[in-house]
């Protein structure tokens, strides 16, 4: 039986290894170096963590949950969600908790895949499906002086609940898709907050609504209707892709209805819309599906600071213009790190060839999924299968199939497959053109690495993806063979 190893058990670990189990494969073993499941749901606790994606969407197609208490269901639902999918189908006896991968090299005597764990531990596999996600290693931004505070400060992606804010003056840097989340949560308690704002976010209205007793009798009693939501939001997101990638009519139309959801959330302060209104293009960078983060900047206790941050002194933060706006607490919402795909694990393929080292120039894959020279590695959300408006949960499931079908392919094969360079190559040049001419190339954002490369996002609708992403056996070349 195939060996397989998975490195994480978040959504995308979970989606391949049940996957896997459905189609008869049992030699799993999935390394979580927590101790849990969960991934990104598991450790973004901060106050008001959800999901902007509506969840009958959000969640697999073969788990609808009929259950779920929101149509955006917040951080501890969704957790509960994939605990709930990993005992229903058997996945938990396959991870060994608490174990963290440092190093992965392709054997080129044995073919084989040899593991090593933070202790030294070495695990020998047939397969490799790293599924570590994109967003899972908090940024700290560079600020000079950040250590120097004094006070207690963390990240969005590690919040500190032992910090109470009541009464504190607090700084928030960022607004991406987390502070807008916690921001309306905080600012209730805290004395005031400053709102240092780099870059403004578009808004667009949140449509939430708790799903009550009724909804759930509904959901279950006649599953259909829960389809219907889910096609009607995937159709949504698909519509907002639509009108990034290819429809400036509906771009537009989507500027337009942010611009008016947004000026009317901040007509109780003058001055507050030019402060927020951005000035790129939308869909450049994330849109983001908010009805309180506008109101809770609004309030009296919250200042928003458009000046640059010029360093961080143990009292607060000093602005570019030299006023210094003290502080009790510092809290980075300032996003993660995630063109650094598969970081910080070693990975060694064919020759010793080093992946990161391969990948000086940004991360690349095949379908976002395999790459030259390293045989049998597959990965879950790897590069370029980040979506601007659908849901990640569709493009896990068509991975999940993708991998089983390529471990499937092995016994028939005979030796481990790895991804013709040409056919990686024609795969790359496409997309990099499309992503060239896209909206993505108009700002920056953490779609693109260091060099200006989209690294994160693919380029069209996931239906597409779909599509294009299919095991085809001839695109791989056997190894010795
Ligand atoms: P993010 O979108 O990358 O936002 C980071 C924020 O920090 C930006 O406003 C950025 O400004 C700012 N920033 C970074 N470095 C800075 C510096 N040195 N000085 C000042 N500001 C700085 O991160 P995120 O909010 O954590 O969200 C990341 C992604 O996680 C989201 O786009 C989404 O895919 C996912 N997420 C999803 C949900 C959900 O509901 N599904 C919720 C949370 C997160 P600039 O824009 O100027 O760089």
């Amino acid at each position: 039986m195939t060996r397989i190893g998975i490195i994480g058990a978040g959504f995308g670990g979970l989606a391949a290894a049940i996957e896997l189990k459905k189609a008869g494969h049992d030699d799993i073993v999935v390394f979580e170096k927590a101790d849990e499941v969960g991934g990104v749901w598991r450790e973004n606790t901060y106050p008001g963590a959800a999901c902007d994606v509506p969840s009958p969407f959000y969640s697999f197609s073969f788990e609808p949950n009929p259950r779920w208490p929101r149509r955006f269901s917040q951080q501890p639902a969704i957790l509960d969600y994939l605990k709930q999918a990993a005992d229903t189908y058997d996945v938990r006896r396959h991870v060994r908790f608490g174990v963290e991968v440092s190093s992965a090299a392709f054997d080129d005597t044995k073919n084989t895949w040899t593991v090593t764990l933070a202790g030294g531990e070495s695990v020998e596999l047939d397969v490799l499906v790293a599924a570590v996600g994109q967003l899972s290693r908090p940024s700290w931004p560079e600020i000079e002086g950040r250590e120097t505070f004094a006070g207690p400060s963390f990240h969005s992606a590690e919040w500190d609940h032992s910090v109470d804010l009541t009464g504190k003056r607090v700084a928030v840097i960022g607004t991406g898709a987390s502070a807008i989340q916690f921001v309306p949560e905080i600012q209730r308690e805290v004395a005031h907050l400053d709102m240092f704002q780099r870059t403004a976010p578009y808004l667009l209205p949140r449509p939430d609504t708790e799903f009550h007793g009724g909804h759930h009798k509904l959901f279950e009693r006649v599953p259909a209707t829960q389809l219907a939501e889910r096609a009607g939001w995937y159709a949504v997101m698909e519509g907002l892709s639509t009108a990034f990638l290819y429809s400036k009519p509906l771009s537009a139309l989507i500027h337009r209805m942010s611009r008016r959801h947004m000026a009317k959330q901040t007509k109780p302060v003058p001055g507050l819309f030019e402060k927020v209104w951005p000035s790129y293009p939308v869909g450049c960078k994330r849109i983001l599906f908010s009805s309180d983060y506008l109101p809770a900047l609004a309030k009296p206790n919250v200042d928003v600071i458009t000046t640059g941050i010029a360093e961080i002194t143990p009292d607060g933060v000093r602005t570019t213009d030299g006023e210094l706006h003290e502080a009790d607490v510092v809290i980075y919402g300032t996003g993660f790190r995630s063109t650094e795909f598969l970081s910080p694990m070693a990975i060694t393929g064919v020759g010793g060839q080093d992946l990161h080292e391969q990948w000086h120039e940004g991360a690349r894959a095949y379908c976002g999924l395999t790459v030259p020279g390293f045989p049998n590695l597959l990965m879950m959300y790897g590069p370029n299968t980040n979506t601007g408006g659908g849901s990640i949960v569709f493009f896990l499931e068509v991975q999940a199939t993708y991998v089983r079908e390529f471990v499937d392919h092995l016994d028939v094969a005979g030796g481990p497959l790895t991804v013709k360079p040409e056919v990686d190559q024609e795969f790359d040049d496409k997309l990099q053109g499309r992503l060239a001419n896209s909206v993505w190339s108009a700002c920056s954002s953490w779609y693109r690495n260091a060099n200006g490369r989209i690294t994160t996002n693919w380029p069209g609708l996931g239906l597409e993806y779909k599509r294009r992403a299919k095991f085809d056996a001839d695109d791989y070349a056997v190894v010795g063979r």
